[in-house]
């Protein structure tokens, strides 16, 4: 009998990586047992690249879900339930953390009706209050600390699949390319009998793909040391009716004391370094929505009063940045955006050389919310195959 024909899911970020797991659970790889191979060109643990959005992401769930869009507030209800589960089961060693979300509202007082799902959901009184906002709600939420999740991911593939599911770095040009000696050589001569395109960004170039409606938006982040930030704030201005317009200022705290600050949304822009002058922009807005960044001596001697007594600081020089001993690294990403969001459905089946059909299952173009909504678009992508099977 012939052994059962591979399955290769094209891709490694947060996107692959959970339609992986997806699979190995699902009785098309439990019961017909056809092996599972990776392929990408970027993995978990390599120096950063802007293309791999995964490894640079905040990354916070924060849905953008608009209140009729019931697919993508699936997506992201599903993926907040199973992270806060793995939460639940073993805490913050999973690289996610639970934590008081506070978002505030400029020039709007709506909220998506989504985050009235999330736990402690309330409308909090802005009058008077700084920062000074139109509107402000608090919910329960989740921020994820990437390389600790992916590297779970990467050890619950090999334990699900018994240490059989192989990783390849390959830069694949092609989708037709799979037939190529070179991928067979590891693949094996059998044609695969389904490919996942997880590919993000690389959707744009990929031969057999080349999704030109695919586009980076910019994102530049600052990440700093502040172990004492366990809440998550974001500052939106502007009308927010689902999507991701608008400025967003955002603190993402994580579970080992390292906080993102961010951020900007620069769409088609591939400049892959950070612009000092948009780092500061970042650090003076994140102040303004959690000045408590600052260390507490240093919030002291700006004149804040310590123990009802003022403290005078006209002797000491303050640092060119207010956070500037905080500062780990600054970071760049391209979100992998997409004009009509995310493309989760069958494409036209891949013939080579006139055999056997090859399915194909595209789950890429997760914009700003690949991590929040991973999940659930893992779980409909495996289960278009499992319908074609
Ligand atoms: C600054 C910033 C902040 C963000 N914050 C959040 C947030 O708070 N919440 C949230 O939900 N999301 C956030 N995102 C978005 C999130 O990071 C992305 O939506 C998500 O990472 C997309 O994952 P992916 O797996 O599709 O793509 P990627 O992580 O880019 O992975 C693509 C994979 O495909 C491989 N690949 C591509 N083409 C080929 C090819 N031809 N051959 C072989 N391999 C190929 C790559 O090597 C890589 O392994 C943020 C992104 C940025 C940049």
């Amino acid at each position: 009998m012939a052994s059962p024909r591979p399955i290769v899911v094209l891709g490694a970020g947060i996107i692959g990586l959970t339609t992986a797991v997806k699979l190995l659970e699902s009785p098309v790889y439990k019961l017909h047992g056809h092996p599972v191979h990776i392929i990408a060109d970027h993995l978990p643990n390599d120096p950063l690249d802007a293309k791999y959005a995964s490894t640079i992401a905040g990354a916070h769930h924060l849905s953008f879900a608009g209140d009729d869009d019931t697919r993508q507030s699936q997506w992201d209800r599903e993926t907040f339930r199973v992270m806060h589960d793995e939460w639940s089961k073993e805490g913050e060693a999973t690289g996610l953390m639970l934590l008081k979300q506070t978002e505030f509202y400029v020039g709007t007082s709506k909220h998506l009706k989504i985050y009235e799902e999330h736990p402690d959901f309330e409308i909090r009184d802005v009058k008077g209050k700084q920062p000074t906002a139109d509107y402000s709600v608090s919910f329960t939420s989740i921020t994820m600390t990437p390389l600790t999740y992916l590297n779970r991911l990467l050890k619950r593939i090999d334990t699900l699949s018994d240490g059989a599911c192989q990783i390849h770095r390959f830069h694949l040009q092609s989708l037709d390319e799979v037939s190529h000696p070179a991928v067979t050589a590891f693949l094996g001569t059998a044609p695969p009998l389904a490919v996942f395109v997880c590919t993000g960004l690389g959707a744009l170039t990929l031969g057999g793909v080349e999704d030109k409606t695919v586009f980076p938006t910019r994102g530049q982040v600052v990440k700093v040391r502040a172990p004492w930030i366990r809440s998550g704030f974001t500052r939106q201005v502007g009308d927010l009716n689902g999507g991701e317009d608008g400025e967003r200022t955002y603190v993402i705290p994580r579970p080992d004391g390292e906080v993102i600050l961010g951020g900007t949304r620069e769409i088609g822009d591939w400049y892959p370094y950070p612009r000092p002058d948009t780092s500061g922009d970042i650090i003076r807005r994140v102040l303004e929505i959690c000045p408590d960044l600052q260390p507490a001596h240093r919030r002291a001697k700006r004149g804040e009063t310590v123990r009802g007594q003022s403290v005078d600081d006209s002797n000491s020089s303050p640092p060119s940045s207010p956070l500037e001993d905080l500062i780990v690294t600054h970071l760049v990403g391209f979100r992998p955006s997409r004009e009509q969001g995310v493309r989760l459905e069958v494409g036209p089946d891949l013939i080579l050389n006139g055999q056997r059909n090859i399915h194909v299952v595209y789950n890429y173009g997760h914009g700003g919310a690949g991590w929040q909504s991973c999940w659930g678009t893992a779980s409909d992508a495996v289960k278009i195959l499992e319908t074609l099977l």
